[in-house]
């Protein structure tokens, strides 16, 4: 585990060395209850603020987290083992990334006029009260940052809960932010899913929430009852589609880096690889090869390694076929190696369940339909990718892959307004861009008559 609890505290360990990094006190529920009551008194003066004044109120926590970007991102390295350099970006980009969510949510939050005859209407984006933020460890600082800033630009005051394996990177973060705002705008609570549920359960007005598939069940069932708003950005099962005339070159690194960044542990990891067959040999020399060259750090605990080998095991057991790795790493710490597998059927977990794992499951395929077929074959829809050099059949085949962002030969991050969105059960609203900020506020029109 990378996390021990003692008592009424969790207790963080370095996944590389089991090594004690830190505690954090588990909030009691009269602790939630306290944080929430401070949200909702504060809520009232920071929604009545104009938006240019809660932008420059958010803003002025930038130098702050610059200077503390050391800080947070060797805490993340240590509490869930990603590589120093990744860490580091990663503390860095939140600071950078404030004047990006402020740009967004000030064409988010920009009222529209509709005229007919002599009715105006003014339709405008209000802010909806308390969001509680429930966010994963993968990414300690970037997915609180893509909720809070967002909620906190639209005149909402927030309640954040980091994960329970990152709650000193988490709580580090949301105390950079709360020092530069009103007292009350930004309350942060520690602990583990119980605490998650107590927050959700109380009450606040939205949940925004990044996490597993599971608890966004538990946490949409919990929100139904007094119908709060909600934003839920959940796992991925990412298929990779390389047909025969793809850059196999291209195609290979790209597989590479997609299964195995942050050690496998993203929701938009390369989890499923099908591969036409008149390339798949080249292909699979070629990931091999490449994988050789991997660096990869820790998996974050004991309790995710053990998933991953038990998925590879199980495979293992019904016969797929070990081209690299396939064995967790012997010495302190919870490393897992870098591994390709073949040689696939659909009754392995592997190639169902979210392995958030160093795996590239590669499947060969007859053809395209079949590939397509595989592909759509899950209950998610976050992400996938198409390899082929001819443009047409990319575009094809994109339209009809069922996943919220499909990238062709490249990955699937969109650029300028584009948001960051799960298809079927991989999300329910999205993040990013000016409609994605928009989820933090309630549309209200307003309409009057006019003189002639
Ligand atoms: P998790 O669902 O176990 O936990 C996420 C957070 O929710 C934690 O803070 C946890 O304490 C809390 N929680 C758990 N159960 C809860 C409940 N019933 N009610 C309220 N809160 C609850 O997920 P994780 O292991 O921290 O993160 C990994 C998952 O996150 C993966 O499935 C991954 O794909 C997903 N993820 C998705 C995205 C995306 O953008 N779609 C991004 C990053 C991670």
């Amino acid at each position: 585990m990378a996390r021990e609890i003692e008592g009424d505290r969790i207790v963080s360990i370095d996944p590389h060395d089991g090594s004690r990094v830190g505690e954090t006190r588990i909030s009691t529920s009269e602790d939630v209850r306290a944080a929430v009551e401070r949200a909702r008194e504060a809520f009232g003066a920071w929604s009545e603020l104009g938006f240019e004044e809660r932008a420059e109120a958010l803003l002025s926590a930038r130098p702050a987290l610059e200077e503390a970007s050391e800080e947070l991102g060797c805490l993340a390295h240590r509490e869930m083992g990603k590589p120093m350099k990744d860490a580091l970006g990663e503390a860095r980009g939140v600071a950078r990334g404030l004047e990006r969510a402020v740009e967004l949510a000030r064409k988010a939050v920009e009222p529209a006029t509709e005229r007919e005859g002599r009715v105006e209407t003014t339709i405008r984006r209000d802010p909806l009260g308390v969001v509680a933020v429930v966010t994963p460890w993968n990414f300690p600082l970037w997915m609180p940052a893509s909720l809070i800033y967002p909620a906190l630009l639209t005149g909402n005051t927030v309640v954040h809960k980091p994960s329970e394996r990152t709650p000193l990177t988490g709580a580090r973060f949301t105390t950079i932010l709360a020092e530069a705002l009103p007292a009350g705008v930004v309350e942060q609570v520690a602990g583990e899913a119980p605490v998650g549920r107590e927050l959700v359960e109380a009450p606040v007005d939205m949940v925004a929430f990044v996490g597993s598939q599971a608890a966004g069940r538990s946490i949409m069932g919990a929100c139904s009852k007094s119908l709060k708003r909600l934003v839920l950005e959940l796992g991925g099962k990412d298929p990779m589609l390389v047909l025969a005339d793809a850059d196999v070159e291209e195609a290979a690194r790209f597989a590479v880096q997609g299964a195995f960044r942050n050690s496998g542990q993203v929701c938009c990891a390369v989890e499923r690889i099908f591969v036409e067959r008149p390339i798949a040999e080249r292909f699979l020399e070629r990931v091999v090869e490449l994988t050789r060259d991997v660096q990869i750090g820790p998996m974050v605990d004991g309790e995710q390694r053990e998933k991953v080998t038990r998925q590879v095991d199980e495979a293992v057991g019904k016969g797929a076929r070990v081209l690299a790795g396939g064995t967790p790493l012997t010495g302190p710490g919870y490393s897992y190696p870098p591994t390709v597998l073949t040689d696939l059927d659909d009754t392995m977990e592997i190639t169902s369940a979210e392995t958030f794992g160093p795996v590239a499951a590669v499947r060969v395929v007859e053809d395209e339909e079949e590939a397509l077929r595989m592909a759509n074959d899950t209950e998610y829809g976050l992400g996938a990718t198409v390899w082929t050099s001819d443009r047409e059949r990319g575009e094809r085949l994109a339209a009809r892959v069922r996943a919220g962002m499909v990238g062709i030969n490249r990955s699937i991050r969109g650029v300028g307004d584009s948001p960051w969105v799960g298809a079927r059960q991989s999300g329910f609203g999205f993040t990013g861009s000016v409609e994605g900020t928009r989820h933090f506020t309630q549309v209200r029109t307003i309409s009057r008559e006019i003189a002639d």
